[in-house]
């Protein structure tokens, strides 16, 4: 019988469908892993943004987590939108209980600059979160948040990365994707880099793309690949995905988990 390996994503719940846990367990379904998950926040959000969103108690995560890993037990972990500083710490508290890789998103705001995070627990994702990671994805807009470094040119992504790494986690994927042109990303351990490209894609339709990539991320960890050629392989399927991004409702839609 085939037991598929177990990912676990520890995120909010976004009702559109297109980010947070919906786009986490579509994108562990596609790649053949089976998708759990420990919900932090729910969103009312559609395609033109955030309309509300209400956290979990720290009891509810813990529960959650606790349920899943005791008994099914998990491969590899990924992280999305935390929402406060009481449950960036509850998590970064459960995570170093886990021996298996994860995958930190350090979701700040929105592509609609909705906040996911509140202000005042940034300081917890750079001192608990972030040294627990085995993979931290933090765009450009996360980057300068968390770490005051400003990326304007592809020539800046490895002091962007050498700031991230340097709040601990094992390696740093520095997301490119908002400059101009080529979309490159930087994957680094401090030792070596990995510089990853692909042409830019001219289609709005890309809710949910961070998210998408982090679970293909640890998804392809659960798989057995190393950080490299799971974040390559990662960057594959997000491409693709973004590449057959559809429009629904009146804004953004979503990328696609069925090309
Ligand atoms: N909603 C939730 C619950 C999320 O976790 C995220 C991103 O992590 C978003 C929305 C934002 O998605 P995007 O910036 O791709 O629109």
């Amino acid at each position: 019988m085939h037991i598929p390996p177990r990912v676990l994503t520890v995120a909010g719940s976004d009702s559109g469908g297109g980010a947070g846990i919906q786009a986490d367990l579509k994108t562990m379904l596609a790649l053949g892993v089976h998708g759990m998950s420990v919900l932090t926040a729910v969103t009312a959000q559609n395609s033109l943004g955030v309309q509300g969103a209400w956290d979990l108690p720290v009891e509810a995560v813990r529960a959650q987590y606790r349920s899943v890993v005791d008994d099914i037990g998990v491969q590899a972990v990924k992280t999305g939108m935390l929402s406060s500083a009481a449950l960036v710490e509850t998590v970064a508290e459960l995570l170093a209980t886990t021996d298996a890789p994860t995958v930190v998103d350090p979701v700040g705001v929105s592509k609609h600059g909705d906040a996911l995070l509140a202000s005042d627990a940034l300081d917890s994702v750079r001192t608990r979160l972030l040294p627990v990671a085995t993979v931290a994805t933090p765009n450009l807009d996360e980057v300068a948040q968390l770490t005051g470094v400003h990326v304007t040119r592809p020539e800046d992504l490895p002091e962007a990365a050498g700031a991230v790494l340097a709040l601990g986690p094992r390696w740093a994927l520095i997301k490119g994707g908002h400059l101009e042109g080529e979309a490159v990303d930087l994957l680094t351990d401090g030792t070596e880099e990995h510089w990853l490209r692909a042409p830019r894609l001219d289609n709005r339709h890309t809710h949910g793309t961070g998210c998408t990539l982090a679970s293909a991320v640890a998804s392809h960890l659960a798989l057995g690949h190393d950080v490299p050629a799971a974040v390559r392989a990662a960057k594959d399927y997000v491409t693709g995905a973004i590449a057959a991004g559809f429009p629904l409702g009146a804004g953004i839609g979503p990328v696609d988990h069925g090309w």
